[in-house]
């Protein structure tokens, strides 16, 4: 049985794909995007490892409480195949209606045979580096250069919408735990500092946020 190097999971995650998703962020990613906001994720040996199997028993967990998606997202969740592998066939196994939707900083180009097997089961995948010189209004994306990849019918069925919207305000969720202040989605350039603003109006300390360790950017 392998085991996925994991960042954090989060339930529910409503910024980061259609409906309402188990996330899953995954530890480790050697791609080193400029302006990353997700460089707490990069260091391979971080995180805590996880087995497949457990992770499927979250994902039944999480549809047992409404979860009609997995986003998978990271770090690199491609530079960890075969644990990726086996979480995904188990939720493909007993998802239903459920959808499947993976980050990757690499393009569909670049993918061996091994990963390419690991997201078999994946129902869409958004793929390429993070280009922070390419900012984009496009939902679920960090920048323009980003491709959304719908690969079957379910992924039409749910995504076809979402294609080209580009939303007047990006989705985001701020989630606050024993880590510190944290983001779920793809702000836009600018847009960590009104965050910021509005988290200090509220009276929250935005000095140990996650994106406070980096540059504003966009995870993969
Ligand atoms: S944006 Fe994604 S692919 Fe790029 S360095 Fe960050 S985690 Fe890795």
């Amino acid at each position: 049985m392998s085991a996925l190097r994991v960042s954090r999971t989060h339930f529910p995650v409503t910024a980061l794909g259609p409906g309402t998703r188990l996330g899953v962020w995954v530890q480790g990613c050697s791609l080193a995007c400029k302006g990353c906001m997700s460089q707490d994720t990069w260091d391979p040996r971080g995180g805590v490892e996880v087995p497949a199997a457990d992770l499927v028993a979250l994902w039944r967990e999480a549809v047992g409480r409404g979860a009609d998606g997995l986003t998978v997202s990271g770090g690199e969740p491609l530079q960890q195949p075969d644990a990726l592998r086996e979480f995904l066939a188990g939720v493909h196994a007993e998802r239903g209606d459920g959808d499947i939707l993976v980050y990757t900083g690499y393009e569909e180009s670049e993918l061996d045979q091994k990963q390419r097997d690991a997201v078999e089961f994946a129902d869409v995948l958004v793929t390429g580096r993070f280009d922070i010189t390419r900012p984009t209004r496009l939902i679920w994306r960090g920048s323009a250069n980003q491709r959304m990849v719908v690969r079957t019918d379910l992924g039409r069925r749910r995504y076809a919408e979402h294609l080209d919207h580009e939303p007047e305000r990006a989705p985001i969720q701020v989630r606050a735990d024993e880590s510190g202040i944290w983001l779920i989605g793809t702000p836009r350039q600018g847009g960590l500092a009104g965050l910021e603003r509005g988290l200090r109006a509220s009276g929250l300390p935005v000095e140990g946020a996650s994106w406070r360790l980096r540059s504003p950017g966009q995870s993969g």
